[in-house]
């Protein structure tokens, strides 16, 4: 069906400095007038003065189309509403309060966490009060939205979330407390693997290592991967300091081959090449692909089967 609305001339366009100032003007309390919740439609001068043209929300859905709601009303740069023009062609929502300040609290809740919508959605939905029936569904996109806003998108796979991890807007993800992780893509194809690593606490994990004395370990788990990107393993490498295991790298990997850890390694020897000439002990698991990489990489290190690895498997079989 054709609009019958005409185009009206205008005199003067509102710039978009002057529409971003009446758009940071239209928040919160002053989206409801009157209790109904209303849109900006369009920007117009009106008696001289940039106005936003702000219209009913309300849609009527029937087979032929949407009815919009005729109810008009401005909003001017000091921030008042005008009178409403044209009367409502439905009813007035009575628990709208209480839907927009679920809806604002599930939009707060999904940018603080990172945790699954759904259970967001559930979260917030047992400790607000009044709530009228609203399905997850109708939400979720607003909730995403939200979320996108402050968080990095979800990556599709290894490759994509390297080149995420590269992105400046997402830099503040990597401090912590007592430093800065730094993030290697490494390997190709099928082998690729992101790295995770401080180079400085890495740096005093090494001092004063002795040749035949530097001892790391290998552990790799696969419940902490992304479920949705597909992942082989999540490992970490641990150096011993005294009697303690200590982070040292951390890898998630997209296959658990030979050529995989070789890319690890050799990263490893590029940032501090005295690991090659330390001659190191590496405890493992019983994976061949570790131990091939390994001596293949650093043909003087020293294999030991790690006894934790070896009950594990006993305890399996
Ligand atoms: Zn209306």
């Amino acid at each position: 069906m054709s609009s019958t609305n005409k185009k009206k001339k205008k005199s003067k366009e509102v710039d978009d400095e002057t529409k971003g100032k009446l758009r940071a003007l239209f928040v919160g309390e002053k989206k409801i007038i009157n209790g109904f919740p209303f849109n900006i439609n369009d920007y117009c001068y009106r008696d001289g003065k940039p106005v936003a043209l702000l219209e009913c929300k309300h849609r009527r859905r029937p087979n032929d189309g949407d009815i919009k709601c005729p109810a008009k009303s401005t909003l001017d740069l000091e921030g008042n509403i005008g009178d409403v023009k044209n009367s409502h062609n439905h009813r007035k929502n009575e628990t709208l309060k209480e839907e927009r300040a679920f809806h604002d609290d599930l939009k707060e809740a999904s940018s603080a966490s990172g945790e699954d919508l759904h259970k967001v959605f559930n979260a917030v939905r047992r400790r607000s009060d009044n709530i009228p029936p609203v399905a997850f569904g109708n939400k979720r996109s607003s909730m995403h939205r939200a979320r996108s806003k402050v968080h990095p998108p979800y990556p599709k796979n290894l490759t994509d979330y390297a080149n995420t991890l590269t992105e400046e807007k997402w830099k503040n993800y990597f401090k912590y407390k007592h430093g800065k992780l730094q993030t290697q893509k490494v390997g190709s194809g099928r082998d690729v693997s992101v790295m995770f690593y401080d180079p400085d606490f890495m740096e005093k994990l090494l001092e004063n290592a002795e040749k035949g004395k530097l001892e790391f370990c290998f552990d790799a788990t696969f419940n902490i991967t992304p479920t949705r990107m597909k992942l082989r393993q999540f490992l970490t490498i641990m150096i011993y300091k005294g009697n303690h295991a200590i982070p040292f790298m951390y890898a998630l990997m997209e296959s658990k081959s030979t050529k995989a850890y070789q890319e690890i390694l050799k990263q490893l020897c590029l940032l501090f090449p005295k690991i090659k000439e330390l001659d190191p002990i590496f405890h493992l698991d019983f994976e061949l692909a570790s131990r091939n990489a390994i001596l293949d990489i650093i043909p003087t290190a020293t294999i030991q089967p790690c006894l934790f690895h070896f009950l594990q498997v006993r305890i399996v079989c």
